[in-house]
């Protein structure tokens, strides 16, 4: 077909012709106007349904075959189906009403940040190639580091959650005690029942659950013992071993708990034993004056791990882990290779060199706009009313005559059917509370009795959200007794 043509010809031929048919993944001004509009349609929709919305919904999606990838389809027809067969079904996150695990609800104004770092696509893995992206994550990490009280040398990295940050923090642990594959069976951890279950990938992933991993007792608030903690450090090092690593937590997943991170820090510190906070959910409550003083202690640990998706209610996929010393992080994760040879130094600390990943989302853009646009405050109100609506949910259940655990060190209440040797009524009622969905909640296992949860965390949840949750529990106990 081309045969007329000479070859260099030809070859200008396709190329116009691929450049036109590569076209439609520009679009034009105009359009991006009119698709902008469109989402703004759905996100109308979506955001006027959320006052009735439940928190919980069971089934399944029924359109699968429709999601699945072919032929270019319309805007307008995705959002419909992203409205039918993805928004109808499941935990409603975006719900006040979802009181499940953590909650975090995902602020608007998050959300715009995602759509800026996407849209400009700003490259944040080295400084040189964005020096403004690179200060704006900088910028948050600082902030934090002030939040902990940790002081000029401490550095960190935003991650994707709690998981992610929780292994940089254990993998820069274990290359700051020289734990190898010779001395790994002699190096001990210690844990509680309570640390979450992310820390022990951690260590499968970074290859320590080769070492000794010790469950510290916990108190009746499901604290850490801090003295049994002491103890057997001390039995482990006249046994020959090498204690390097406690992972003490700041708000447990399971009841809210802190340990005692003061005392902690004086037994590491006398110890040499490095001493992790994960804080995943309990951090940001640090932000609320009258609670800073539960997590005293907190400035003197080597690493932390924070969950803006949890305790900032930003939307899912954002987690930091902070370092108390920069040195050891860049230890572990700094790496210069040959064809990154134009990555000129820079004053800001490159991305890529605290953490595993060298190529990733912005995902610093998503945390700072709405610090910026609603300032601190707002989210010091968020977390307060949190507090206050956690015990104010405790009485509630309380008053039902349910079995109640501790009362709330942050904003988690556990609770049961009372005098229940096995968990089948407490069982059944959650199931009933799921059939319902009015409000979701989930379920755990405390010392080896089941419990339901409930997690006040999100910045929609407030004492109307509250009271629907007591109201159903109060129906759906009812039945589930008098069956
Ligand atoms: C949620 C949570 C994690 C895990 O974090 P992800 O963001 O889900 O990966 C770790 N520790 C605690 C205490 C948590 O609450």
């Amino acid at each position: 077909m081309f045969s007329h043509l000479s070859e260099a010809d030809q070859k200008i031929e396709r190329l116009n012709a691929l450049k036109q048919a590569g076209r439609a993944l520009e679009p034009c001004p105009e359009k991006y106007g009119t698709m902008v509009e469109k989402v703004l349609k759905y996100f109308d929709a979506f955001y006027a349904s959320l006052p009735g919305m439940p928190g919980y919904t069971t089934g399944t999606v029924d359109g699968i075959k429709k999601l699945r990838i072919g032929e270019a389809k319309s805007l307008e027809l995705l959002l419909d189906l992203l409205a039918d067969e993805m928004d109808k079904v499941g935990i409603h996150s975006a719900s006040g009403r979802h009181m499940g695990y953590i909650p975090g609800g995902g602020l608007f104004t998050s959300a715009l940040g995602d759509f800026i770092a996407a849209a400009t696509n700003r490259y944040v893995g080295v400084a040189y190639s964005s020096p403004g992206a690179v200060a704006v994550e900088n910028q948050i990490i600082r902030w934090l580091i002030s939040l902990v009280g940790y002081g000029d040398d401490a550095h960190g990295n935003l991650t994707s959650g709690g998981s992610i940050a929780n292994l940089i923090a254990v993998k820069t642990a274990r290359d700051h005690h020289g734990i190898n594959s010779g001395n790994v069976r002699k190096s001990v951890i210690y844990v509680t029942a309570h640390t979450h279950h992310c820390l022990h990938k951690a260590f499968n992933i970074t290859g320590l659950h080769e070492a000794i991993i010790r469950f510290v007792p916990m108190n009746d608030r499901f604290e850490m013992n801090a003295e049994a903690l002491r103890e057997e450090i001390i039995r482990d090092k006249q046994q020959g071993l090498h204690p390097f690593f406690v992972a003490a937590t700041a708000g447990t997943t399971d009841t809210g708990a802190i340990d005692p991170l003061d005392c902690i820090a004086n037994i590491c510190h006398d110890h040499h034993v490095w001493f992790h906070v994960d804080a995943a959910y309990g951090g940001f409550f640090m932000l609320v004056d009258a609670l800073k003083e539960k997590f005293k202690g907190i400035e003197r640990s080597d690493s932390v791990v924070l969950d803006p998706h949890k305790t900032l209610f930003i939307p899912y996929g954002s987690g930091v882990v902070l370092l108390r010393d920069k040195e050891n992080l860049l230890t572990s994760f700094s790496h210069r290779a040959s064809y990154m040879k134009d990555a000129y130094g820079m004053d800001e600390i490159d991305p890529a060199d605290t953490g595993p990943e060298l190529s990733r989302h912005f995902r610093g853009m998503r945390i700072w706009l709405p610090l910026h646009i609603h300032g601190i405050a707002p989210f010091k109100a968020n977390l307060e009313e949190k507090i206050w609506l956690a015990r104010y949910f405790y009485e509630g259940v309380k008053a039902m005559g349910l079995e109640t655990g501790p009362s709330p060190a942050l904003s988690v209440v556990i609770f049961r059917v009372p005098e229940e040797a096995d968990n089948r009524l407490t069982q059944a009622l959650v199931e009933r509370l799921h059939g319902d969905g009015r409000v979701f909640l989930s379920s755990t296992t405390v010392m080896g009795k089941l419990w339901i949860r409930c997690a006040v965390v999100h910045f929609r949840t407030h004492v109307e959200e509250i009271d629907m949750a007591l109201q159903m529990i109060r129906e759906q106990f009812q039945l589930a007794i008098s069956n």
